[in-house]
């Protein structure tokens, strides 16, 4: 006899997600994908890679298990480039995705009050929906310097927050940088209230434009600050770190241990081989100078060809522009992606971005658009397309 065995109630929650189908869609022959978060892989460091492998190949000892915490020589080196206060430490994890899941596993029971930016991350959004977190949203203030204060200051005041989750650098989907004012005041906010802050940050090297504006961290010690070498090295190695108070990194070792034991040590070799390699400052300018190009050229030909129907900011790192639309509804901006994939067009809609519970009303509507990964020769016909589809609506 055969029986079934069904999914917790948290996981039956999980929606099935458009962003799943446009990204399995963005294989398809023809399709021009500005919808992924990718790095360009004209871009990877093949040559340090490969240089690095060779290096590492023969040393037995990095293929048997490891340490949960880290392999020590890369923790080590995370410590010194990133631990700054006495009190704290750092952990490797596979991708700083599965540090943001043992935060979840470790400290959000069900119920607890989280405060995210919406619209946000959507891979944070359902690590907290699977936590069955009370989650609320906070929009952005109007000069889209940040989250809004008051917003933010009156729900700390009404319920008790644990933890707002940020991402204060180029935020993934919109772009924004916070402002230093804004920084500091969300630390004033979070002391005042004592909610811990977890500072999400896996673009924050990857500025192409003015000076780096200090983190969120700097003012404020009761942070987990989330660091991802996806951007910077390549995702493929899945590693990240998190950063935090000693006894909760503890707490995040305890759990990673039942959870994978470890991340994979030679990836670990290979990363820090690549970071300490003499021309890995180099690659960094690169790809800084790379995505900078693209950037140029994806806001030239919003500008160019879309100003009747969309607007974009210019950004000053990270991967991506957001296009609000102007004559869309927030209730159809999913059909209008639909309509640009037909079109052989993937972008990721604005609605995927908000908790399922927020007013359609309040929602930006608009596009993610990645401007890392294709050529700047398909981004401009990539526009083009845009323009010809929504010209159509319009019509
Ligand atoms: N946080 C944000 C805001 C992201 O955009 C991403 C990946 N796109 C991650 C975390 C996960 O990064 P990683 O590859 O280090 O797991």
């Amino acid at each position: 006899m055969t029986f079934t065995l069904s999914p917790t109630k948290a996981v039956q929650a999980i929606k099935p997600s458009y962003i799943r189908e446009i990204l399995a869609a963005t294989h398809q022959a023809g399709m021009i994908s500005l919808a992924g978060g990718l790095p360009n892989e004209s871009a990877f460091p093949m040559e340090i890679i490969e240089q690095s492998m060779q290096e590492i190949k023969s040393d037995r000892t990095i293929f048997q298990y490891g340490s949960t915490q880290g392999y020590p020589p890369l923790l080590n080196y995370v410590r010194e480039q990133y631990v700054v206060r006495e009190q704290d430490d750092a952990m490797i994890g596979t991708g700083s995705q599965q540090c943001l899941d043992l935060i979840a596993r470790g400290f959000i029971a069900p119920g607890d009050h989280i405060v995210m930016e919406a619209p946000s991350y959507l891979g944070a959004l359902q690590i907290f929906e699977l936590a069955q977190a009370n989650i609320h949203s906070i929009g952005e203030n109007e000069s889209l310097t940040g989250p809004d204060l008051t917003q933010l200051e009156n729900t700390f005041k009404q319920n008790d927050v644990k933890f707002f989750y940020a991402v204060p650098d180029f935020h993934n989907p919109t772009g924004i940088c916070w402002s230093l004012e804004v920084r500091k005041a969300v630390a004033s906010l979070c002391k005042q209230y004592e909610v811990f802050f977890i500072e999400d940050v896996p673009y924050r090297d990857l500025r192409f434009k003015n000076e780096p504006i200090a983190p969120v961290s700097d003012f404020y010690e009761n942070c987990f600050v989330l660091r991802s070498f996806s951007k910077i090295a390549t995702p493929g190695l899945r590693l990240g770190s998190v950063i935090g108070n000693k006894t909760l990194i503890n707490t995040l070792v305890k759990i990673k241990q039942t959870s994978d034991l470890h991340s994979s040590i030679p990836m670990q070799a290979l990363l820090l081989k690549l970071l300490t390699h003499e021309n890995f400052p180099k690659h960094i300018e690169n790809i800084k100078q790379k995505y900078q190009t693209h950037h140029d050229a994806m806001l030239n030909a919003i500008n160019e060809h879309l100003s009747e129907y969309a607007e974009a900011k210019s950004v000053d790192g990270g991967m991506f522009l957001w296009v609000a639309l102007k004559h869309v509804k927030a209730a159809d901006v999913e059909t209008v992606a639909r309509t640009l994939l037909k079109a052989n067009v993937a972008v990721v809609p604005s609605n995927v971005f908000y908790p399922s519970d927020f007013a359609l009303e309040d929602q930006q509507v608009g596009f993610r658009l990645n401007f890392t990964h294709a050529s700047v020769e398909k981004i401009e016909q990539a526009i083009g397309i845009i323009k010809v589809e929504l010209a159509k609506l319009a019509a």
